[in-house]
């Protein structure tokens, strides 16, 4: 999806959540459509939008953040104790998994989610959240690495 479109998916999602449209979050929102293929480090994201707006607390850029995850236009996860975010990869079908190359980091979509199977492992358990990641080295990393 391109970046622009990308935008307009989330403002839509935004309006229809009840907030506001405000420069600030645009320019957040811009920022991050540079990342659906790849998480950035959500430090990196306070760093630049503080960089533009000097009075902008800290607390607001998070908390800018969390809503945009929230309504589902980023996704978040934590390694070793890193919070990282990407724009969602897919509005459409939200829940899905991750392939992430060791390499060049570049995240691709797997939509199918191995939940169904392990919940047939656990009669009569509740299951209320699940994180599930593949890694490995992408085709392109491959491809190169042969060259
Ligand atoms: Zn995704
Ligand atoms: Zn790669
Ligand atoms: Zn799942």
């Amino acid at each position: 999806m391109e970046a622009k479109k990308m935008i307009e998916v989330a403002v839509k999602i935004l309006q229809k959540n009840n907030y506001k449209i405000t420069k600030q979050r645009i320019s957040m929102l811009e920022y991050l459509s540079h990342f659906q293929e790849q998480y950035v480090n959500v430090a990196a994201v306070d760093k630049y939008m503080h960089e533009i707006y000097p009075g902008m607390s800290h607390n607001t850029i998070y908390r800018n953040i969390k809503e945009f995850q929230e309504v589902g236009i980023i996704e978040q996860r934590t390694r070793d104790g890193i919070a990282c975010v990407k724009y969602q990869c897919d509005f459409v079908h939200q829940h899905h998994h991750h392939f992430i190359c060791k390499k060049c980091g570049k995240v691709q979509e797997v939509q199918m989610c191995p939940l169904d199977f392990f919940e047939k492992q656990l009669p009569g358990c509740e299951i209320d959240d699940h994180h599930f990641e593949l890694y490995g080295i992408c085709a392109d990393c491959i491809r190169l690495g042969k060259n």
